[in-house]
């Protein structure tokens, strides 16, 4: 999704963190140990990730962990919301959340052919949130078929199994 320089809404991540996280033992070594080094931590973590995800595609499970375990939690809030109002042309509609504990009662508009909710969760994730989730029961769509491509398994597996050359 293109949207002026912002990802998903979001305009920065924490990346740099990530990758200066991995040689933080190594910072001081020369520059060929510190990319050997680096080079072997990722070997590792693909390696790591590959085997995990042979494992998961043998329980017949569609996506990723992560995705499976934010998919059900929001099915399982998406019980508790009211669909109010339904424009049928654009399959969009706002939603109530049910209130609980002096929470709630928030209203989000998701518009289905556009893919968002005004929570701002599904484009985040890539998972449609739990008011998505209930404006696709309510227009009858499956709601699997909007879970982002990148969370199938199968992407996730081919992803992690390629092999590295040794240097
Ligand atoms: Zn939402």
């Amino acid at each position: 999704m293109v949207d002026g320089g912002w990802r998903c809404g979001i305009l920065t991540t924490n990346m740099s963190e990530c990758i200066n996280g991995v040689p933080k033992g190594p910072r001081r070594l020369p520059v060929s140990a510190l990319v050997e080094i680096t080079l072997e931590h990722i070997v590792h973590y693909f390696r790591v990730r590959a085997i995990k995800g042979h494992k998961i595609l043998q329980n017949n499970q569609l996506w990723t962990d992560f995705a499976c375990k934010m998919f059900i939690s929001w099915q399982q809030k998406a019980v508790e919301h009211t669909v109010m109002k339904y424009n049928h042309s654009q399959q969009s509609a706002s939603v109530v959340t049910r209130r609980q504990n002096g929470h709630g009662m928030n209203t989000h508009v998701v518009k289905i052919a556009n893919r968002e909710c005004s929570c701002g969760k599904w484009n985040q994730f890539g998972i449609p949130c739990s008011h998505a989730q209930k404006v696709c029961g309510a227009y009858n769509i499956s709601v699997a078929s909007m879970v982002k491509d990148y969370y199938d398994l199968m992407a996730h597996y081919n992803t992690y199994s390629k092999h590295f050359e040794p240097v």
